[in-house]
């Protein structure tokens, strides 16, 4: 009976067949430990010699690192170790033997790794990476469907920009000269909250900056929601929430995942038992200035910056109500301070940097337009975008999660190219 390492528990003094691939292997010549994966877990398998025909015994042998494999033995409990489970080989078949496997389990340079990065996904690690995106995604579903926001989805060629074009990869399209790759499907789902009230996106984005920090990808995913009657402070409920319920998720369930990455839990469970903290953008430079930074009021915040102002902080920090002149024209004005938007950041701890940009939405006409002319935008290209605030404007609001910045806090990878299968970098394009 072939069944998946996960659900070994439920199998001791079966026998049961497994199949994947050969991890590890030791052996003394008489007894062999193989340590073998199916892509739902790892397990150690034991052959003795004397046990298995010869037949087996050399197909043993001949198992390199990587091969592919059927195995079939009686399932035992670890005689020590809690929750841990051996399989006993009674059969065995050698499906396709790797010949010199680039990546053997030792430390090898990045720039090596990420060029076998269709090889590297194997590693214990990756591994544990995937599954925790994974947890991440479905978590980011589930809380969003808990608040009412439906999936729509967004197109990935545009032919406008939510924030200009000098951050956009453009893309030859048929007679209508270019199309823009999006860098974020905002504005589309705005249109949507009007059909469906409260909906969100998720899928991939670009941005075609230079910016060559351990957070940036040109390629990541992204996850907008948008709500219509949605104000500033439900807006950063609902962000908090959404955090929350990721952390809860990955708690719940990537134990194992955690134990690979050597990940100390005990922050994130601390992280659940508080309200995050609230700086207004001014409080934020008032502290960094006090904390040692010499940001000056009207500069975006450095990666520095949101260590400094994080690293005593148990839950993540909102910055919230920046200066209007640094920030995009749909963003609503401070009713309290026309030189202030209500948006916000929201800064992870554990030097995870923003994980969230979040805004309340111009939703008056004159003011909206007003705003693209001051950025001097092109009109014509937001007439579609302005209509949403001549038939029936509400009070609306939202935000964007980045997938491998919450990924890459949760598993604490220093770099964010291992939070996504396939990172596409400023000089990384293969494979
Ligand atoms: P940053 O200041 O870190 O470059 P941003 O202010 O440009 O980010 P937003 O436009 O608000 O970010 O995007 C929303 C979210 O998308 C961010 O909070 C972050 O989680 C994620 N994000 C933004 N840019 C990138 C990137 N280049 N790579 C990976 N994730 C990103």
């Amino acid at each position: 009976m072939h069944i998946l390492i996960k659900n070994i528990s439920h199998y001791v003094g079966q026998e049961i067949t497994l199949k994947g691939w050969l991890y590890n292997k030791r052996s003394s010549g008489k007894i062999a430990f193989l340590e073998v994966r199916d892509g739902t877990g790892f397990i150690q398998t034991v052959a003795v010699k004397d046990n298995v025909s010869e037949q087996i015994w050399q197909d043993i042998e001949k198992t390199t690192q990587e091969s592919s494999l059927e195995v079939t033995g009686i399932v035992s409990k670890h005689p020590k170790k809690e929750n841990v489970y051996e399989l006993q080989i009674t059969s065995y078949e050698l499906l396709q033997q790797a010949v010199d496997y680039p990546i053997a389990l030792k430390d090898h340079g990045p720039e090596f790794l990420m060029d076998n990065r269709h090889l590297w996904l194997r590693s214990k690690r990756q591994w544990a990476i995937l599954r925790i995106r994974d947890m991440v995604e479905m978590a980011i579903n589930e809380y969003l469907h808990t608040e009412n926001f439906i999936r729509t989805d967004s197109p990935i060629f545009t032919p406008n920009a939510c924030e200009g074009t000098t951050t956009l990869f453009p893309v030859p399209y048929f007679d209508l000269g270019e199309a823009y790759l999006s860098q974020s499907g905002q504005l589309y789902i705005e249109a949507a909250i009007a059909s469906v009230g409260r909906c969100y996106d998720f899928g991939p984005v670009f941005r075609a900056e230079k910016s060559m920090t351990k957070r940036h990808l040109t390629e990541f995913w992204m996850m907008d929601a948008e709500g219509a009657f949605v104000g500033h402070d439900e807006n950063l409920r609902i962000q908090e929430g959404l955090v929350k319920a990721i952390i809860k998720k990955c708690l719940e369930n990537c134990t194992q995942e955690f134990e690979i990455l050597e990940r100390n839990p005990e922050p994130l469970k601390k992280v659940l038992e508080k309200s995050f903290t609230r700086y207004t953008y001014e409080d934020a430079i008032k502290k960094l200035h006090e904390l040692g930074s010499d940001i000056q009021y009207g500069e975006d915040l450095g990666n520095d910056d949101e260590g400094l102002l994080t690293k005593d902080s148990d839950v993540p920090v909102f910055i919230e109500k920046w200066p209007k002149s640094i920030k995009p024209f749909y963003m609503k004005i401070d009713a309290t301070n026309p030189d202030r938007v209500l948006n916000d950041d929201l800064i992870a701890i554990e030097n995870g940097g923003e994980i969230i940009g979040g805004s309340q939405r111009e939703d008056n006409f004159d003011l909206l337009l007003e705003r693209i002319r001051e950025e001097k935008l092109p009109e014509k290209d937001y007439e579609w975008y302005t209509d949403l605030r001549k038939y029936g404007s509400v009070p609306h609001s939202g935000f964007g999660i980045g997938v491998e910045r919450m990924v890459r806090w949760i598993s604490q990878a220093e770099h964010i190219r291992e939070c996504i299968p396939f990172p596409r970098l400023v000089n990384r394009l293969k494979p």
